[in-house]
């Protein structure tokens, strides 16, 4: 949405525009990633961009794990979702950023933290690519048709809040992000109509049991955590949580969450009956 939107605006302003996703395997609550080109006359290159402008980042935690800066330009940008400012942010590169708190500003204005339209404020802001005033018409106009002219104009204060709110300065550019290789089997390594086996690869495990690598706590704006008094043990929550990081302690009739796995989607808090389950910042 964030992604549509700025190009939205871009058109506002007289430029063409054209704005994609790009979603792996991964359920709600994991990372994402989207991409906008921006340009005066018309696009034809139909490819991911692989050497930006700009980086936005809208979870600061996914910087301990990805390379988020990987093919941005040296005289680029970085907008991020963070309580940090710039000095205190390694990106590996030095390289002129923008930081904002979007997720207190979401939780402020729209009760809920989903920053993708508070981000675009920040963009404006940090960029000058767009004016502010094209990114608040451009939320209302897609936020609007779609949930409502209120929740088209909350979400553009929002982003208005934002803007105002940037910090800018330059990243620190110290750390060495090694990142995981990817590892894609040949077609002589698939089992015709089986499972991968158990194994290790140059990027890690792979098949069965090969989840424990991966812990997704990162991810997590916010933690579930569940009222024992309110708890009737119906197990919905267990059922539900996409992860399977709910545990049932058999011998105790109890419950716990291991938070390793937690990526703080919510669908446990959504579907427990007697909400006795609260959604609490996991970061502050
Ligand atoms: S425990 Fe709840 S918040 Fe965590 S992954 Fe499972 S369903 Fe999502
Ligand atoms: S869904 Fe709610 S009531 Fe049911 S076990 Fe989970 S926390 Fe308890």
């Amino acid at each position: 949405m964030a992604a549509q939107t700025l190009a939205e605006a871009a058109v506002i302003e007289g430029n063409y525009s054209v704005a994609f996703p790009f979603f792996g395997a991964e359920r709600r609550g994991a990372p994402v990633l989207a991409f906008t080109r921006i340009d005066s006359g018309k696009i034809y290159s139909k490819t991911q961009v692989y050497y930006p402008d700009c980086v936005v980042v809208l979870d600061d935690s996914l910087l301990d794990t990805i390379d988020v800066v990987s093919g941005l330009k040296p005289e680029g940008f970085v907008v991020i979702n963070s309580k940090d400012v710039p000095e205190d942010i390694d990106l590996g590169m030095e390289v002129q950023t923008g930081a904002v708190d979007a997720t207190s500003v979401a939780l402020e204005i729209l009760k809920a933290p989903i920053t993708n339209t508070a981000i675009l404020g920040a963009f404006a802001k940090v960029t000058g690519i767009v004016s502010i005033g094209s990114i608040e018409e451009a939320i209302k106009r897609r936020f609007g048709e779609k949930l409502g002219e209120k929740i088209g104009e909350r979400n553009a204060l929002a982003a208005r809040t934002a803007y105002g709110r940037v910090v800018s300065g330059k990243s620190m550019g110290v750390k060495r992000l090694e990142v995981k290789k990817q590892w894609l089997p040949r077609y002589q390594e698939i089992p015709v109509g089986g499972a991968l086996v158990k194994g290790k690869t140059s990027a890690g495990l792979i098949g069965p049991g090969s989840f424990i690598e991966n812990k997704v706590s990162g991810w997590a704006t916010f933690r579930p955590v569940r009222d024992r008094e309110k708890c009737t043990m119906c197990l919905l929550c267990w059922l539900y949580c996409p992860e399977g990081t709910i545990i049932r302690i058999s011998d105790k009739g109890d419950l716990m969450t291991n938070y390793d796995y937690c990526k703080g989607c919510g669908i446990c808090a959504n579907e427990c009956p007697v909400d006795a389950i609260k959604m609490v910042r996991a970061r502050v």
